[in-house]
């Protein structure tokens, strides 16, 4: 006997329903949310976590590039929900920093998201994260203390209370920084340990230019001169490597390479060269097992950063 359910045929008029396919690349700018107020955000924060999703946020100041979206892209693969967070954080900037001129381009920004598969742009106004009468500062002392700290006095500062506020709002499992702020990768990884934050700290590579520039929402400050000028700093690191990679341990031999290169390039002011401990960032006169050398430099009014770890199996 057959069941007359299972031999049932299926309807000539209507054909299989097609799945829709939605690619990651083709999101509409319109699939990302965008949240302006810290309640709205925690009321999101409550819902996901009710499902129990997890969280991945990605901290920036915004005017986005491929650096950035390669932060995106990893959230994405690593949590349920992917929060970017855009917030041109006044604290973190010094009097007669580039504060007020910042770039901004929110529908750009959206649709960037959209295509490297983020979920939300959190974009809080400052009054809302500053209201009057703040006072609370998160400051971590050590790691902060030289090369970037040094001639940003009050920088870190600002970086890691905007931080820890983004985290205790938005409440992330993980968040994803660049080895491009390689100072403040560091500045961070400290605070979520010191602070006990339940968050894990991932840090992705820089992403640079086909030229070897790396990429930064500042280099649009630079001028075509100024811009094949700052490619000096690339290559002085690109240097440091080479010589790592052939047996050169000693730092101030390193340090005196790059620098030979960035002093011979015009339109340059070197801030600092340094090879310091990948963690702890302190000085390394010469390298046991591995480093990092750190630049900053400016090229006409604009301040450039970059670092190369120095790492692997050289010579000795
Ligand atoms: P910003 O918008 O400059 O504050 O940067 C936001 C995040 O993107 C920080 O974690 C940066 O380190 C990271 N980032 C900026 N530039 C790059 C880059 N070229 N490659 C990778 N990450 C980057």
């Amino acid at each position: 006997m057959t069941s007359k359910k299972s031999r049932k045929k299926p309807s000539p008029k209507k054909p299989p329903r097609e799945k829709t396919v939605v690619k990651r690349g083709s999101r509409p700018a319109s699939a990302v949310r965008i949240i302006r107020t810290i309640d709205n955000m925690r009321a999101l924060v409550r819902e996901v976590r009710l499902r129990k999703r997890s969280i991945a946020l990605v901290p920036t100041m915004g005017f986005l590039h491929e650096g950035h979206l390669s932060l995106i892209r990893e959230a994405r693969r690593r949590a349920k929900l992917v929060v970017v967070s855009i917030f041109v954080n006044p604290t973190q900037f010094l009097p007669g920093e580039d504060l007020d001129r910042y770039p901004r381009d929110l529908p750009g920004d959206r649709r960037k998201v959209a295509a490297a598969g983020g979920d939300v742009i959190f974009m809080p106004e400052a009054a809302e994260m500053y209201p009057e009468g703040f006072q609370t500062f998160v400051d971590v002392t050590h790691v902060t203390r030289d090369l970037c700290g040094a001639a940003r006095p009050g920088h870190f500062r600002g970086v890691a209370t905007v931080v820890t506020k983004l985290f205790n709002i938005v409440q992330p499992d993980v968040a994803l920084f660049g080895e491009k702020d390689y100072q403040q990768l560091q500045c961070v990884r400290r605070l979520a340990q010191d602070l006990n934050l339940p968050v894990q700290i991932v840090g992705l590579p820089t992403v640079r230019e086909t030229d070897g520039l790396a990429m930064s929402s500042r280099n649009v400050y630079l001028s075509p001169e100024e811009r094949g000028q700052a490619l000096a700093i690339s290559r002085g690191l690109q240097k440091a490597r080479r010589l790592f990679s052939a047996g050169e341990r000693d730092s101030s031999e390193l340090t005196a390479a790059v620098l030979d290169i960035l002093r011979n390039q015009s339109g340059l002011e070197v801030e600092y060269v340094t090879v310091c401990h990948p963690e702890t960032l302190e000085r390394l006169p010469a390298i046991d097992r591995e480093a990092v050398i750190l630049v900053a430099a400016r090229v006409g009014k604009t301040r450039l950063i970059d670092n190369a770890r120095l790492k692997g199996t050289g010579r000795r």
